[in-house]
């Protein structure tokens, strides 16, 4: 006896494949009939022919529609009166309504311009995952066409609703955005950039971007017509450089990028959307603010530079470390040198610019203190000792030479002070065994202890959860 006996099976797509094998398998267990069906006629009879025809009956049918569901239907119920087992064997994503384009090949078109990946690219994804390959190339480009305006209005739909829940988020029309610029290719060279404004109020979201092209695809194809210097190809190429839409923007230095195009998100935010951007958030690094200053885009409004914390905190660092580095050992006025106790050490430049190490881990004890009960119990024991080594801290020459020759290379600067810190204070950690929460309750609160909770939009102390 098989394990099918007597069995009514429906497998979709059962002329190939998995599908096909199962249908094979299910009357070698005894069913007593498969139907399989499948959207090409000679591929159902191919089918069949494999199998007890008897047994098999194919249905031309596409699992996906509605109105073949209903044929599937009325043939099952006719020939058998019934089903005991359903085989729902997709092979193949679902069309979309209205065309005949599947689903699957637009979402890898989609996802392909998401992460920024061409044709070749996505091909190569397809084989490591061991998926059908994308469509051929010349439809894809076809398809790239069409996409694009759809890509395009949403894109401005999704950016005017960000606009819109700034406005009501900060009940104003003078918001505050924070900036950011990237490049096609790193460095000085690039021929593309991009800059993105982000609304500060409520959920950040971007509210507007642009781009700044160097070149210009088609008048670099059209140029090619001049290697010929014909008539004909001079006329042609005249008349492609005169009509066609030129992709290419900007002339100046690929530095100015950044600056340029949120300048000109900032000249057009009234026109567009009826905001002005009075404050601005962004890097120090950046000649941005400085032409947001200059080119003063709503001419009696002065826009305000916001800090970010993060580019403040490496910017005081640098410059601590720089007057430190001048220095030295000489002698100040009131005769001691910069370093030594009490003075200006690494763990004061730590605890001054943000110490990223500190700020992580009060971060992620915040996140769970149920779980990382234990955790934070260790932790106020490190920050405890840390308190008391900065108090006692004598700052020797060979930290002064390290500060020295590391100053450029900020981050990893304190990334080995903070190895070495938390090193120490493991090996001296076994031995102590004393803290509980009375004495974790005596320590002195400072700024280290403070994280910024997204949900509730304010600093918080790490404690506060408990
Ligand atoms: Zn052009």
């Amino acid at each position: 006896m098989g394990k099918l006996d007597g069995k009514i099976a429906l497998i979709t797509g059962g002329f190939e494949g998995m599908g096909l094998v199962t249908a094979q398998r299910f009357i070698a267990e005894g069913a007593e009939h498969v139907f399989i069906t499948g959207r090409r006629q000679e591929l159902l009879d191919e089918a069949v022919k494999i199998m007890d025809r008897k047994k098999v009956t194919a249905i031309r049918a596409d699992a996906s529609k509605v109105a073949d569901l209903h044929t599937m239907h009325n043939i099952i119920e006719k020939k058998k009166g019934g089903l005991d087992i359903v085989f729902a064997n997709a092979d193949s994503s679902p069309q979309i309504p209205g065309s005949k384009r599947h689903d699957i090949n637009m979402r890898a078109q989609l996802a392909g311009h998401l992460t920024g990946i061409r044709h070749a690219e996505l091909e190569k994804i397809s084989a490591a995952l061991n998926l059908p390959p994308p469509l051929e190339e010349g439809r894809h480009n076809k398809r790239d066409k069409e996409l694009l305006p759809v890509v395009q209005s949403f894109t401005s739909k999704s950016m005017s609703t960000a606009i819109q829940e700034a406005v009501s988020a900060a009940r104003t029309t003078d918001l505050t955005v924070s900036g950011d610029g990237t490049w096609q290719t790193r460095g000085f060279s690039s021929k593309h950039g991009a800059a993105a404004l982000v609304s500060v109020s409520g959920s950040p979201k971007v509210v507007d971007i642009e781009t700044c092209s160097k070149t210009c695809n088609i008048c670099i194809g059209a140029e090619s017509l001049l290697q010929s210097e014909t008539a004909e190809a001079q006329a042609k190429y005249d008349q492609i450089i005169t009509t066609h839409q030129c992709g290419k923007n900007f002339d100046q230095p690929s530095g100015n990028m950044e600056a340029s195009c949120t300048l000109k998100m900032f000249q057009r935010s009234q026109k567009k959307y009826g905001v002005r951007y009075v404050k601005y958030v962004g890097d120090g690094d950046s000649k941005t603010f400085s032409v947001l200053k200059k080119q003063k885009p709503y001419k009696r409004i002065e826009i305000e530079k916001l800090e970010d914390i993060n580019h403040f905190g490496k910017r005081l660092k640098c410059v601590l470390q720089v007057i430190k580095r001048q220095c030295g050992r000489t002698k100040l006025s009131d005769g001691k040198t910069i370093g030594g106790k009490g003075r200006l050490t690494v763990q004061i430049f730590s605890k001054l610019c943000g110490y990223t190490g500190f700020y992580t881990e009060n971060i992620m004890i915040s996140f769970d203190n149920e779980r990382l009960h234990s955790a934070k119990k260790e932790h106020m024991r490190k920050q405890r000792k840390l308190v008391n080594l900065s108090a006692t801290n004598i700052d020797t020459s060979e930290e002064d030479n390290t500060t020295a020759s590391d100053a450029d290379n900020l981050g990893e600067t304190s990334d080995e002070d903070n190895a070495g810190q938390s090193d120490d204070e493991t090996s001296d950690e076994d031995s102590d065994d004393t803290g509980d929460e009375e004495n974790d309750d005596d320590l002195d609160q400072d700024v280290e202890h403070l994280y910024y909770n997204p949900k509730s939009r304010k600093w918080k102390d790490s404690d506060e959860d408990n």
